[in-house]
């Protein structure tokens, strides 16, 4: 699933094809990835409108109109495809924006779970998807004591389900929470409320740091994520996501995998020791 730095990736691709860019008609091939209203609503107020930019929160991509967003959110396999020309449509392609200088961007996902909606801008952020999403990561005023107040409403789950609460800490998933809790070494199934604050504070910084430079790599290329540019090369830095068996970076001791509210995690179980 993409997670922060691949949709940034994805966002920064959008901008620099689309913005500016007038649409001249809509084609949904998968009706119930729309949310919110009909197909023809949706087509009809998107026709003739001008994207101003493309910007993100968190995990979902922002189309920036003159009075609304299109927020589209690419959950596990949703891509975007821009052509100089109008194309013919692959069997995965649910969508396809057609602009008035003739190119086009299609909207492509095998899973079919992607989403996409529109909001009023003055109300976006205060509905949801985008409400009770926590500030940027790169926020300044996003600081240890934020991240520490965040998880007492947490303090009986272990750090890592809590960290993949987009409330608590905005824009780690399940690759770079697990990376973070390796760099701040703490142990993903400690219970949020049993962290100190230096803890607190060294996931603060390692979440953040983790984030940043996955963004400046072009994100992850972990199975079917291929970064619109090329392929992001984080993964050549990941020290524990995917890496069961072999030794950790730090001290040689094979990397572990195990299940934390259901999804794989991966620490080293010297440098990562859990707080009782
Ligand atoms: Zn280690």
């Amino acid at each position: 699933m993409p997670e922060l730095p691949e949709v940034e990736t994805v966002r920064r691709s959008l901008e620099r094809t689309v913005s500016g860019k007038t649409i001249s008609s809509v084609k949904v091939f998968h009706p119930k990835m729309i949310r919110g209203m009909e197909v023809g609503p949706f087509i009809d107020t998107l026709k003739q409108g001008r994207i101003e930019r493309v910007d993100r929160r968190g995990k979902f991509l922002l189309f920036v109109f003159e009075r609304f967003y299109l927020v589209s959110h690419l959950r596990m396999e949703g891509k975007y495809f821009p052509y100089p020309q109008a194309i013919e449509k692959d069997k995965h392609t649910h969508v396809i924006f057609r602009f008035t200088d003739g190119s086009e961007l299609h909207y492509n996902d095998v899973r079919k779970f992607g989403t996409m909606e529109l909001r009023d801008k003055e109300t976006a952020m205060s509905v949801a998807p985008l409400a009770q999403l926590e500030r940027e990561p790169f926020d300044p005023t996003f600081t240890a004591e934020v991240l520490a107040e965040n998880l007492i409403r947490k303090k009986r789950s272990p750090i890592k389900t809590a960290l993949l609460d987009q409330s608590i800490f905005l824009g780690l998933g399940n690759i770079y929470v697990d990376e973070t809790l390796y760099a701040a070494r703490v142990h993903p199934l400690t219970k949020a409320g049993a962290l100190t604050l230096d803890e607190i504070a060294r996931i603060h910084v390692a979440g953040v740091d983790v984030l940043r430079k996955a963004v400046e790599s072009g994100g992850s290329t972990i199975r079917s994520y291929v970064s619109p540019t090329g392929k992001g090369e984080f993964q050549l830095q990941l020290a524990v996501y995917g890496q069961t068996g072999v030794p950790c970076p730090r001290c040689g001791t094979a990397i572990e995998k195990i299940k934390v509210g259901g999804r794989g995690t991966h620490f080293c179980p010297t440098c990562q020791q859990v707080a009782l």
